[in-house]
């Protein structure tokens, strides 16, 4: 095995497809020599000796010394410079580099190979004496910061003393006298701190750099970003060593940072940074305030320092031609590093640039139209997850802002309004124009209306996947959950944050991309969805097999999945529109009956409500399919919690407090997830169901007279576990259909089917499939059953599972695959092996989660349902999977 690969001087061991092996850096550095690109020559050692290191308790073996002597006499053969040589001494960059870009491996080392003795062959060969003890300096530090450890803090001070003894204030006012002497004071520093000197032996710092590299693979910092990151500790990193260019020798040279289009914009302009007479890192850590690259950008800056292109226009054009062979190259914009030797420009690093999704967008939409790309390429460019940035507004960074607090951010999106602390406040001052922010310690079902009515939603306490934060994405609401410094008194209608009171109505604004609870109303943009976001929509539709539908109930929300491209709703929830103020005292009387006389009076009163809803779903939904599941949470979820609920329902009801909580108490369920909800409530109280059943067909027989196209709508039964279930309920659901269609004079098409959220139901869906057309896969609920974890109750252990690697992801975020997938896979093949046409789809969060889409597409389900705001991510995640 051979573990050191050449760059440079027509010599490339390695190219672009080798960064497993040879790290993004190293693979990236061959590929440009190789295509003749002005690249310093170097040598990589590859990723594959960082493991042998680790293998042989952190040594190297005997052979590397012979390939790295090769590798150096490579680098020596191009350049004319010998490594160590006191006349004209070769220097080299140490660079580590990963597959993937990873903060907290170790920083590069540059100028290596100087000594007291090179040093001045340096100054000499370069006649430059204060260039060469700038470059010495330059190095003792790092190689002290970086490989031994020392902290850097002494020798910032040493120069700081410096300057103020030459009474200078910058770098460039110091001159060769100064930077000598400073190097003798850092000399002394090294041998106070380490009890021995700074190494004079080049060899001896180049082992150091490179065992320092390898070191800091395992270091605490690596390994806490590639547990982050999700990135496996046995991938390893490269070592670069690469023949040193300066940037530092005087008035022509320079160093910068580029990229060959706009980062955050995707605008088609170079965009970036240099600073003349300068090395390295110097752009980046804001020692000197770094210039711009182009005239036309320090132009619209109004800055007045001059650009690249003003100031070295011939290297200018020269750095332009080769962001354009990049470009045209790889295929992608890029981020580049280079620098600039007396005039001569070389590259020392490129890559695909990090971009924002509206970026991502442009320059994926730009490149198909450039011919760059394909636009099955380009669909394949952007991050559906990202889209999410670009469906809210954001806040105006140009605004001002005053952050009180910090949460979590729950659900992106910006929102201002009045602080409210109650779900009927909220809702009753949103009636009238305004706009809310709703504020609570955390949120339950009963909130739902409040929370739909107001523009975001701020709790003091729970987890992103708390209520608030679940509902809040569903809703498409801006949401920062858990501001712990947020203390709220319902009683005196305000919230303390930090010694200062926000009463009701006072204006706050939230940040749920960033979690930042601001005062007073900051400014927000609107987002763009024509323009880049419609050209690739449109692409993905036209690749895409699976339908996109959505998981919506209110007008509002199916009004603006339908402006997203949704095609019908995949999951209709009707007791969202139990919950609505001025509904659920009918529900709750419904609940408090003692018979059926008495249950069906009050569902009298729910029918027309239902109806109503159910016409204007459709009505908006026209010529699409909307799945309706009947009622399926407990019906304890419905009643009172508190004594004042309590008090003021007897007294509507005119039943008594006691009565009440005696009802109460008799619905209690130990484990309401696994109790008396579903068709079990369809199966115990047949007249909910009915009355649901005939306020759908109702609705639909007047949408189709009314409009002259019928809706079809999709029945859905909750929670089945047994084909009698699903039997009893379907013969409920055509009785209660033929009634109407026989009271109305009108037939219309209908189906009825059930979603799959039990074991049982998968594992029987062969049974099932002769009583359903069809089956929406509960996944939230499968989830929970399949692996016997309640989603509400998993956050005090799934954090932790995850870390460990014992579920690969939040199984309630992505598919647990082998599991609940596997029972859906299981269930798509027994139900179509009875049923060919068999219609398969998904709901429950899930739907919108692009890893599980992909798996939907595997196993040939037929449509997933996802939250409105997820429909563009779910149609961008559909169509990559069919890719
Ligand atoms: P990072 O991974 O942190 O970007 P690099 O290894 O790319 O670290 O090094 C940072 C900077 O050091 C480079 O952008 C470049 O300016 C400078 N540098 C690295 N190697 C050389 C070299 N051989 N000659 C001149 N400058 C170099
Ligand atoms: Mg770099
Ligand atoms: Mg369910």
């Amino acid at each position: 095995a051979h573990y050191v690969y050449r760059f440079g001087g027509g010599v490339s061991d390695g190219g672009k497809g080798d960064k497993n092996l040879l790290g993004g850096k190293g693979a990236n550095l061959a590929e440009m020599a190789a295509i003749g690109l002005p690249v310093p020559p170097g040598f990589t050692i590859s990723t594959e000796m960082c493991t042998r290191y680790y293998e042989e308790g952190e040594s190297f073996p005997d052979s590397l010394r012979d390939e790295v002597a090769n590798g150096l006499a490579h680098i020596e053969g191009i350049t004319g410079k010998t490594f160590g040589d006191a006349a004209d001494p070769l220097l080299v960059s140490v660079r580590s580099g990963a597959r993937v870009s990873m903060p907290g491996m170790m920083d590069t080392v540059l100028n290596l190979g100087l000594n007291d003795a090179t040093v001045e062959g340096l100054a000499a060969s370069a006649g430059d004496p204060r260039f060469a003890w700038d470059s010495y300096r330059r190095f003792i530090q790092m190689y002290s910061d970086v490989v031994l450890g020392l902290d850097h803090g002494r020798f910032e001070e040493a120069l700081e003393i410096a300057k103020e003894d030459r009474g200078v204030h910058l770098d460039t006012e110091l001159e060769a006298e100064d930077w000598r002497r400073l190097t003798g004071r850092y000399k002394e520093l090294v041998e106070e701190e380490l009890g021995r000197p700074f190494p004079q032996d080049v060899h001896e710092q180049l082992w150091g750099a490179i065992g320092a590299v390898f070191g800091s693979w395992q270091s605490e910092r690596a390994k806490v970003y590639r547990r982050l990151n999700a990135i496996p500790g046995d991938w390893g990193t490269a070592v670069n060593v690469q023949a040193m260019v300066f940037g530092n020798m005087g008035e022509t040279s320079a160093t910068g940072v580029a990229f060959t289009r706009d980062p955050s914009t995707g605008e088609r302009a170079y965009y970036g940074e240099y600073l003349i007479n300068a090395q390295g890192e110097d752009v980046v850590a804001g020692i000197r305030t770094p210039q711009y690259l182009t005239r036309a950008a320090r132009e619209a800056a109004k800055a007045k320092a001059v650009s690249m292109e003003e100031s070295m226009p011939e290297v200018f054009a020269e750095l332009a031609r080769v962001f354009d062979l990049l470009e045209a190259h790889y295929r992608d914009m890029q981020d580049i590093e280079f620098t600039v030797e007396r005039g001569r420009l070389f590259m020392l690093q490129t890559r695909s640039g990090k971009r924002t999704a509206r970026a991502a967008l442009r320059i994926a939409v730009d490149m198909a139209g450039e011919g760059l790309i394909s636009e099955e390429e380009a669909i394949l460019r952007v991050d559906p997850a990202a889209l999410d940035q670009l469906l809210h507004p954001t806040l105006d960074p140009a605004a001002e802002r005053k952050v009180i607090a910090k949460g979590l951010p729950a659900s992106p999106g910006a929102a201002s309004g009045a602080a409210v602390f109650d779900a009927d406040t909220a809702e009753k001052r949103a009636g009238l124009g305004e706009k809310v922010i709703l504020v609570r310690i955390e949120t339950s079902p009963e909130d739902i209306h409040g929370m739909h009515a107001a523009e975001g939603i701020l709790t003091a306490r729970g987890g992103m996947t708390s209520h608030a934060a679940v509902v809040a994405r569903g809703m498409g609401r801006p949401c920062v959950s858990g501001a712990g410094s947020v203390s709220i008194d319902y009683a005196r209608r305000l919230m303390r944050v930090g010694g200062q009171e926000v009463r009701e109505g006072e204006t706050i604004t939230i940040d749920g991309a960033s979690g930042e609870v601001m005062l007073g109303e900051v400014a927000t943009v609107q987002p763009e969805l024509v323009g880049d976001f419609g050209t690739l929509m449109a692409w993905a539709d036209k690749v895409r097999r699976l339908a996109v539908r959505t998981n919506a109930e209110t007008p509002a929300d199916c009004r603006t999945a339908r402006e997203f491209g949704a095609e019908g709703i995949g999951l209709c929830r009707t007791e969202h529109m139990f919950f609505e103020a001025g509904r659920i005292a009918n529900v709750r009387r419904m609940i408090l009956a003692e018979d059926e006389a008495g249950r069906r009076a009050a569902l009298a009163n729910l029918l027309p409500e239902q109806r109503g809803d159910f016409e204007e779903i459709f009505r908006i939904m026209a010529g699409l399919p909307v799945t309706i599941r009947l009622l399926d949470p407990p019906l304890h979820e419905f009643l009172p919690h508190n004594e004042s609920e309590l008090a003021e329902l007897a007294a509507a009801s005119g039943t008594s407090a006691e009565a009440i909580k005696r009802r109460v108490g008799e619905l209690h369920e130990f484990n309401p997830m696994l109790g008396h909800r579903g068709c079990r409530l369809g199966i115990t109280y047949p007249e909910i169901y009915e009355m649901q059943a005939r306020a759908i067909f109702e609705a639909a027989a007047r949408v189709a007279t009314e409009t002259g196209e019928a809706p079809i709508p999709e029945v859905m039964v909750p929670l089945v576990g047994t084909r009698a279930e699903l039997g009893i309920i379907r013969k409920l659901i055509e009785r209660t259909a033929e009634a109407v269609f026989a009271e109305t004079g009108r037939t219309l098409d209908y189906r009825v089917g059930t979603m799959i959220e039990l074991p049982r139901a998968a594992l029987l869906a062969d049974q099932i499939a002769e009583e359903a057309h069809f089956f929406s896969f509960g996944t939230n609920d499968l989830t929970q059953t399949t692996l016997g974890v309640s989603r509400d109750d998993a956050a005090r252990f799934l954090g932790i599972y995850v870390e460990k690697g014992i579920f690969e992801r939040d199984p309630f975020v992505s598919i647990d695959e082998d599991g609940v997938g596997q029972l859906i896979s299981i269930a798509a093949e027994r139900g179509r092996a009875v049923k060919q046409d068999l219609k398969l789809g998904i709901c429950g969060e899930h739907g919108g989660d692009p890893t599980s889409i992909a798996f939907c597409e595997k196993t040939g389900l037929d449509y997933v349902s996802a939250s409105p705001y997820r429909v563009p991510i779910a149609r961008l995640a559909a169509a990559q999977a069919a890719l």
